[in-house]
């Protein structure tokens, strides 16, 4: 049986209900080795455990104890303080509730003082661990060496409140349970929310009958024993840890920022007692190792965190300089399977869908998308979560849909099953209890092998939601960059155009040091190619003109096409008579016979030519050089002039 499983199953979701009913703050009864006295404001004892009946409804001063007096004046003493109660050595502990004053009487249990110094190093050692496994292995240990207790354990609960035994600290002879899952209703939602802010719990037996309340006005189920170190437990609980083989119990909660994370169990096959000064100090104890658990799993993430971030700009950077975004997400040194590990991948931007890794057919997988309606999506058991998917999709226990724009841009995430084996502490099912409510019986290990699930995706959900969204901003950053240069080119010829030479020449500051030279070219009765050819023809002629130009012009040189037959060539560095060397060998390519489909034909420029000096301003030097061109064309074409 799979966790996930478990909890949609009907009986564990009746035994969660049933034991949700326990009203575990107010049972109306104490456990059985201790005393409860509750003192009213005006001093008079208005609650009492059954076995100080005889208190019931005096003064406290009349009780005749000068420490307990002592004890509920202070009130909300810290300490408990220790009282000779009937004859025997006890410690008092006081807390105010709802106006009464709690003063709970246990005796001291002889020869199990308070381990200070134990539990100071224990807080010394829990801080040098380094990894959560250290600190859940030492936290066991150490708490056994302190309490001499049978066995410790410590608990994880996981995501969905189901729990596995961590770290398992025991004599030789039990049976272990290191690695034993078990289910949530184990520990109820409304005992979570108690341990929360009660962090120790003792159990002193698991046989001894409750002691019930008594009031003296109302109902002693009213009290509230929240924070009550005798507070007794149910009966369907002792019954659970009796089945278990346990007599007694003290367990402590390990609590990060409000939430339970976990919990540790100390349990004996024997009676039990630990004094209160040394839960109160375990209680101490108990708190550094969430604190360490917390900080060791803030820092892994953290690392990982930055690691994940790292890799995707990686990943994403060279997308800009990219023609082939497929390429660049899919076969570059690293690939999005490097930032959401998965089987396979299908990533579809721009109406195109390329795969890696293992993907099963792309007509199931759009089928699969158009169902799921263009949103992300996440399943570690399709066969589970969406039975009619999974039928499209065979060999896909987990799917991860990663959407990136409306048009159903998406990247699609895949991963095969993942046979994995869970032991449980006894089995959960009903064959392992009486009744469907009733405790399991046994709790020897019980391995069932999960079926249908892929590796849980974990944060990588998240992650892949964090790649998606960069990367819908680096595909619209580079559709905007690619807009902009277009704009800048000439459709026909792919030169730049007017726009882009305007810029450059308002844009830059005066010539440089190598100087410039313009020349403008502009062919000679092209409307003539037109009428006779065709337009058609007279764009071939265009697209050649432009390539000749570009032929005979160096790297450094720019060649804008102006707009119909005009273009412009920016020559930098080149000074005097090698300009007009430059711009007669260009005028000479562009006479030379043009072939284009059938039709051979010549055609002829005419070029103006414009040399500025080091240091001159631009402004002017287009208009001065178109001038230079219409002299050439009045000198009679197919020439060049200043
Ligand atoms: P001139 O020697 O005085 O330059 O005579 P011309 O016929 O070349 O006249 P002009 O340069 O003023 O006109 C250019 C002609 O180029 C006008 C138009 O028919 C043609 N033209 C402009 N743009 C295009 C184009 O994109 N494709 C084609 N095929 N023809 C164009
Ligand atoms: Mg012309």
């Amino acid at each position: 049986m799979d966790p996930a499983e478990l909890a949609l199953d009907p009986d564990e979701l009746r035994r969660l209900v049933e034991c949700a009913k326990e009203p575990i703050r107010t049972p109306g009864s104490i456990q059985g080795h201790g005393t409860l006295l509750g003192v009213d404001q005006t001093g008079v004892i208005a609650v009492v455990s059954e076995n100080a009946a005889r208190w019931l409804g005096q003064l406290v001063l009349e009780v005749g104890n000068a420490e307990l007096e002592y004890a509920v004046r202070t009130g909300r003493a810290v300490d408990p303080v220790r009282i000779t109660w009937e004859g025997v050595e006890s410690d008092a502990i006081v807390h105010r509730v709802d106006g009464l004053t709690l003063v709970e009487i246990e005796p001291v249990p002889p020869g199990n003082e308070y381990a200070r110094t134990a539990v100071v190093g224990a807080i010394t050692r829990v801080a040098q661990t380094t990894s959560i496994e250290e600190v859940r292995e030492l936290a066991a240990r150490e708490i056994r060496d302190i309490t001499g207790f049978d066995r410790v354990m410590v608990y994880h609960f996981h995501d969905d409140g189901h729990g596995e035994i961590v770290a398992d600290e025991r004599d030789p002879a039990m049976e272990p349970y290191l690695g034993l899952h078990f289910p949530s209703s184990d520990i109820p939602p409304q005992a979570r929310a108690l341990y929360i802010s009660k962090i120790g719990r003792m159990i002193a037996s698991t046989t001894a009958p409750g002691i019930p309340l008594l009031a003296l006005a109302g109902d002693a189920h009213d009290v509230d024993l929240s924070n009550a170190e005798l507070r007794s437990v149910s009966p369907y609980h002792l019954q659970f840890m009796r089945n278990m083989g346990q007599a007694s119990t003290f367990s402590l909660s390990l609590v990060d920022q409000g939430r339970l994370i976990g919990m540790i169990t100390c349990a004996h096959r024997t009676e039990r007692r630990l004094p209160v000064l040394l839960r109160r100090a375990l209680e101490v104890l108990a708190g550094q190792i969430a604190m360490q658990m917390a900080s060791m799993r803030e820092i892994a993430r953290l690392r990982h965190m930055v690691e994940v971030r790292e890799r995707r700009s990686e990943l994403l950077a060279p997308l800009y300089g990219s023609d082939d975004i497929h390429a660049a997400l899919l076969g570059g040194s690293s690939t999005v399977l490097d930032l959401v590990p998965a089987d396979g991948v299908l990533v579809r931007i721009g109406g195109t869908s390329r795969a890696a890794g293992e993907v099963p057919p792309l007509g199931s997988v759009l089928r699969v998308l158009e169902r799921l309606g263009g949103g992300s999506f996440v399943s570690e058991s399709l066969v589970t979560d969406r039975p009619e998917l999974a039928r499209l999709l065979p060999g896909v226990a987990g799917l991860l849909v990663v959407p990136l724009t409306d048009a159903g841009e998406a990247l699609v995430f895949f991963r095969a099953e993942v046979a994995r084996d869970v032991s449980w502490l006894g089995d959960p099912g009903g064959t392992n209890r009486p009744g469907e409510l009733s405790p399991r019986t046994s709790f020897s290990a019980w391995r069932r092998t999960v079926r249908g699930r892929s590796e849980p995706w974990g944060t990588v959900v998240e992650e892949a939601a964090e790649l998606g969204r960069e990367l819908e901003i680096a595909l619209q950053r580079r559709a905007e960059a690619q807009l902009a240069e277009l704009a800048m080119r000439d459709p026909l010829t792919g030169l730049y155009n007017r726009r882009y030479l305007v810029e450059r020449l308002a844009t830059l500051g005066p010539v440089g040091e190598a100087g410039k030279a313009v020349l403008f070219v502009d062919l000679d009765d092209f409307k003539r190619i037109n009428d006779q050819h065709g337009h058609d023809i007279g764009d071939a002629v265009i697209l050649e003109v432009a390539d000749r130009l570009v032929a005979h012009s160096r790297e450094q040189d720019v060649v804008v096409r102006l707009g119909g037959d005009e273009f412009v060539v920016l020559l930098d560095g080149v000074i005097g008579e090698d300009v007009e060397a430059v711009a007669d060998r260009m005028i000479r390519a562009i006479a030379a016979p043009i072939v284009t489909g059938r039709v051979l034909l010549s055609v002829t420029a005419s070029c103006g030519i414009v040399v500025a000096d080091p240091g001159s301003p631009r402004a002017g030097l287009l208009e001065a050089a178109d001038a230079a061109m219409y002299r050439a064309k009045n000198a009679g074409r197919n020439r060049t002039s200043r």
